[in-house]
């Protein structure tokens, strides 16, 4: 007999010497012995002798493990992007809620000019081909138009600043610092305490400048940060 046919009617018959299970109240128990055994493979070609057969199966195999592990590679990567996209966007929601609970106190919550147009944002930017850090935006706005005190706070700098022209920098307490470059005239001096839309100086063109324009920085703890997200909730 055939060793396929075998194969079969083995199989039959394991499987009808199975018990009847009554799915309600029995688990059907199996014995090792009700098991049918896997075929054994055999070479399709009868002249094919058995190493030859492992031999071509094995380089199959290799192959096929190798083009598994260089899916697993490509997965692996796209995961780890994915990661680092999820710790971005976790990083954004938690600077907007900072954002938005400094607001709800008043601090960094106003625009330092009005109706500004953005003329330089904060970041990496590239001017003559070098690339160079932005530590601020910059906020163009008619010469001689009130620049405001984002929060209350502590005038700490009032004056020339090599670059930035006429400056003056707050301090909001809680590490956040705000910076205010350009200006074409100071009202206030080191020391005094200002209020929220407090009028502290008038947009300019002072020190290394093209055009009137307050360049508004934002510091956390001492860092730099991007102060977009505070104007995008400013009251206006
Ligand atoms: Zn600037």
């Amino acid at each position: 007999m055939q060793t396929w046919l075998k194969i079969s009617l083995l199989g039959m018959m394991t499987v009808s010497a199975l018990p009847l299970v009554n799915a309600s109240t029995e688990t059907p128990q199996y014995a090792a012995d009700d098991v049918p055994a896997l075929p054994q493979i055999r070479p399709a070609d009868k002249g094919q002798s058995a190493l030859s057969f492992t031999q071509a199966n094995n380089d199959e195999i290799s192959e096929a493990i190798d083009a598994l592990s260089r899916q697993a590679q490509v997965k692996e990567d796209a995961l780890a992007q994915l990661a680092a996209q999820l710790e971005e966007k976790h990083d954004e929601y938690e600077q907007t809620q900072e954002a938005l609970a400094l607001s709800r106190r008043g601090i960094l919550a106003a625009l330092p000019v009005d109706g500004y147009r953005v003329s330089s944002n904060y970041g990496h930017r590239t001017i003559f081909g070098k690339s160079q850090f932005h530590k601020g935006i910059d906020l163009a706005a008619p010469a001689g138009s009130p620049v405001y005190a984002t929060g209350p706070g502590v005038v700490t700098r009032a004056g020339w600043v090599r670059g930035y022209g006429q400056f003056v920098e707050i301090d909001h307490g809680a590490g956040l610092i705000s910076r205010y470059g350009h200006n074409s005239k100071l009202h206030v001096r080191v020391g005094d305490r200002v209020s929220m839309r407090q009028r502290i100086a008038d947009v300019g063109c002072t020190g290394r400048c093209t055009g009137p324009h307050v360049h508004y920085e934002v510091l956390k703890n001492g860092q730099h940060s991007d102060p977009n997200i505070h104007l995008a909730m400013a009251s206006r």
